[in-house]
């Protein structure tokens, strides 16, 4: 493996019961610029160059390719790296952008702005944490020390840049009971946050005409990263819900949206996103839907969509981004099912 440490970038394919132990058990740091297969995966060898190999019980192949080619996954499909706070500028009272800065910014490039991540927020008390070892068999986290394990959180990739080696996330400032929240309304310049997500790129939304996008504060990230990517040619309504008039905010695109907001100071107790998408008149053909806020509001407006108006399971997205008065972790079973039960 030091051989194949040392031809890195390589590509290296593995075969016999090393190969198993090596490729399910080995951290994936340890061939960090090497992809490793085994030898049942599908590869395109018209690609590759083969510079030496060696027999044994356990064959093994170094084969030199064109690192460039971005078709060629690396072997972990998630990037799991330790970030720091650079500043954080509040974009309305409620709304609060951070950037930070990695030695890994560059990977998170070879990803989309809008799909969503893990946070990795520290254990109270403890500045320097190990991150989780994301499993890809069985796509959860493990812990070297489940002692200090840190709180995990969904959030949305909400923008990156390269030159000055940043990435932002925007956290819904609703008060200090979540820590995710807490921590982003404490957090100072120097302080860590621990940053998983999928490598490679991924549509946020299906072509279409015609675009109806509903969210509350929690969906601004992924519904701006969509309205910044839609084509001139879209036309659509968003409904967006914030807390107050100040907290509307400017989103760019090119579409032709209308935007509405909606205002609500209190969004644990019930929205009215439901009904004002009740009095739009909804496009009929060539249409997609992007529907992401509290778990209630969502199953309203998936029945009202599917069952009522009869739109098709590839019309719509909607996803509960948090449950009322449940913890993000805690929920997430539930909203998955509400997700999944979609029988239309
Ligand atoms: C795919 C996805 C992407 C997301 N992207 C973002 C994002 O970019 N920015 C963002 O701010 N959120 C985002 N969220 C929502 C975020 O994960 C939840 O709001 C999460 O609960 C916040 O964690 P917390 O630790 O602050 O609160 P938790 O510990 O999870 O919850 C504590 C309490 O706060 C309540 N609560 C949680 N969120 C809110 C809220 N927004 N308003 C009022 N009460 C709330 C809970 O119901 C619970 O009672 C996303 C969620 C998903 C699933």
């Amino acid at each position: 493996m030091n051989l194949a440490k040392g031809l890195a970038p390589a590509h290296v394919r593995v075969s016999g019961t090393w190969a198993n132990a090596t490729f399910f058990q080995e951290p994936n740091d340890t061939f960090e610029n090497c992809r490793i297969s085994k030898m049942n995966d599908e590869i395109d060898w018209s690609k590759v160059v083969v510079l030496g190999s060696f027999s044994n019980t356990s064959r093994i192949n170094i084969i030199e390719e064109n690192m460039k080619d971005s078709t060629i996954p690396s072997a972990n499909p998630f990037i799991a790296a330790p970030f720091t706070v650079v500043r954080k500028e509040y974009i309305t009272p409620h709304y609060l952008r951070i950037f930070l800065t990695g030695e890994r910014v560059a990977e998170i490039a070879d990803t989309t702005v809008g799909i969503n991540n893990k946070i990795i927020i520290p254990p109270a008390g403890i500045e320097k944490f190990t991150m989780p070892k994301m499993n890809p068999e069985t796509k959860s986290q493990e812990y070297a020390n489940t002692d200090a394990k840190p709180i995990i959180r969904t959030y949305t990739h909400r923008g990156i840049d390269l030159e000055k080696m940043e990435i932002w996330i925007d956290f819904v400032v609703h008060g200090d009971e979540g820590p995710a929240s807490a921590w982003a309304i404490t957090s100072k310049p120097g302080d860590a946050l621990g940053v998983m997500m999928k490598r490679g790129k991924k549509e946020l939304y299906s072509p279409a005409e015609h675009y109806v996008l509903v969210g509350d504060a929690t969906a601004i990230p992924v519904i701006g990263a969509i309205l910044e990517d839609l084509p001139e040619s879209a036309r659509g309504v968003a409904i967006l819900e914030v807390y107050g008039e100040n907290e509307e905010q400017f989103l760019n695109t090119k579409a032709d949206i209308e935007i509405i907001w909606t205002h609500n100071f209190h969004p644990q107790k019930g929205s009215n996103l439901a009904s004002i998408l009740k009095q739009q008149h909804l496009p009929v053909a060539s249409r997609f839907a992007y529907v992401a806020a509290e778990f209630s509001t969502v199953k309203e407006i998936r029945n009202y969509l599917r069952k009522e108006q009869g739109w098709e399971r590839e019309e719509l997205y909607a996803y509960s981004y948090w449950k009322s008065g449940v913890a993000e972790d805690r929920s997430v079973t539930d909203r998955r099912t509400e997700m999944v039960k979609d029988d239309g």
